[in-house]
């Protein structure tokens, strides 16, 4: 009987940096993709993907790929015969798990049966969509170019196309919006029963226009309290809906929680294809050129894109394990923290449990550490504390 080679878990981020327009509150590494398809631009920078994933075929072929998320910018704002054969491309090369979740990021509007297609047909089993909110006039300001009625015939026809596992996306915090707002976003998620959710809020990215409108005073934002109003509203009005937080930011209905973000928040390994991505593996993290024509310059030499690379310590590790498990609802085991980086956790860090267990910020019980829900809205305070004992 031929040996069994056991594969690395490996999840692939593949950045797409294309969009229809740019919303007013973005900074992420995207560009209008009507700029880019009148000289050919979009599919020069699936050639140069295409290379890139090449680069990567020793790692490929050494892997079980158990996710792979495509996001961006807007991946269903471009042809669906380049997303099919990036797809194709992996798979013709890796060892796909048989559970793989492959999400595809899409707008509303930007949706045509032919692309779902051609989705449907590179295997791809899960979608996360940008809803925002249901307040027209807010999505309006914030630049979305969509209405609720375009995103509601963009998830009828996902679903008719035969893709169940849905996500959508909620903002909180966005300028003028009112409770009753997030009311209304609850209701419409209770009609619609997506399988998962994820809800921001608003941050101002300094040199974006909506950082711009704020500091001319133009647009006002609700204070701290409302908009801590607005995220309790959305966990407890989420979970009557059955969609229950699982992440600091997201929600979901048994079992559907995103496998591949939970790849990020258990602290393993990824890997990031495109421009501007970030990949961890084997205790390095490196991050890709966020200039396109740098990204295909490299690669056109048989360069990978790579910019930044930095050695992460086994101090940094635990840190960033600490971290990023906290933001689960289950919290961090103990004992497998001890197990993993040889510590004793309750003794290396007495002095923040104490401070944090005193403040209400978190619950210990024998091997669990968890954030309450005080300790959520405070969360960035309560990681600090494992940075500087
Ligand atoms: S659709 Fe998303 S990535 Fe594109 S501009 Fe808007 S917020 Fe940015």
């Amino acid at each position: 009987m031929p040996k069994q080679i056991k594969l690395n878990p490996l999840s692939i981020y593949i950045h797409i940096p294309f969009c229809v327009s740019k919303c007013a509150y973005c900074d992420f590494i995207s560009h209008r993709v009507g700029d880019f398809e009148i000289n050919g631009g979009v599919e020069a920078y699936f050639n140069s993907l295409k290379t890139e994933i090449s680069l990567y075929s020793g790692l490929l072929e050494k892997s079980k790929v158990r996710s792979i998320y495509i996001g961006g910018g807007t991946p269903s704002s471009v042809d669906g015969k380049f997303i099919h054969n990036l797809i194709m491309q992996l798979k013709s090369l890796a060892n796909f798990s048989d559970e793989i979740e492959i999400t595809l990021e899409v707008n509303p509007g930007t949706l045509t049966e032919e692309k779902l297609n051609h989705y449907i047909a590179s295997g791809i089993n899960r979608i996360s969509m940008g809803l925002q909110t249901t307040n027209d006039q807010l999505l309006h300001k914030i630049g979305r170019i969509h209405s609720t009625n375009d995103f509601m015939t963009s998830y009828e026809a996902i679903k008719r196309a035969g893709i169940e596992n849905l996500s959508l996306d909620l903002m909180f915090g966005l300028p003028g919006q009112t409770i009753k707002d997030i009311e209304n976003a609850i209701h419409l998620v209770g009609i619609l029963k997506p399988k998962h959710v994820s809800a921001y809020s608003l941050k101002i990215e300094e040199g974006t226009p909506l950082s711009e409108s704020y500091q001319k005073g133009s647009i006002t934002l609700p204070d701290e309290q409302l908009e801590r109003d607005m995220y309790h509203l959305l966990i407890n009005g989420l979970a009557e809906k059955g969609i229950m937080q699982y992440e600091l930011s997201n929600f979901s209905s048994a079992s559907f929680e995103s496998k591949h973000n939970l790849v990020y928040w258990e602290n393993e390994a990824y890997l990031g294809l495109g421009v501007s991505a970030h990949s961890k593996l084997n205790n390095e993290r490196f991050s890709n050129t966020s200039r396109i024509y740098d990204y295909s310059k490299l690669l056109s030499e048989g360069k990978l894109p790579i910019v930044e690379k930095e050695f992460i310590d086994t101090s940094e590790d635990l840190f960033e394990s600490i971290m990023l498990g906290l933001r689960l609802n289950k919290g961090v085991s103990i004992n497998k923290l001890n197990q993993k980086y040889n510590i004793d956790f309750n003794v290396k860090y007495a002095n923040a449990l104490e401070n944090l267990l005193k403040q209400g910020l978190v619950i210990l019980t024998e091997d669990i550490l968890k954030l309450t829900i005080k300790g959520m809205d405070l969360s960035n305070q309560v990681f600090l504390q494992f940075m500087e004992d």
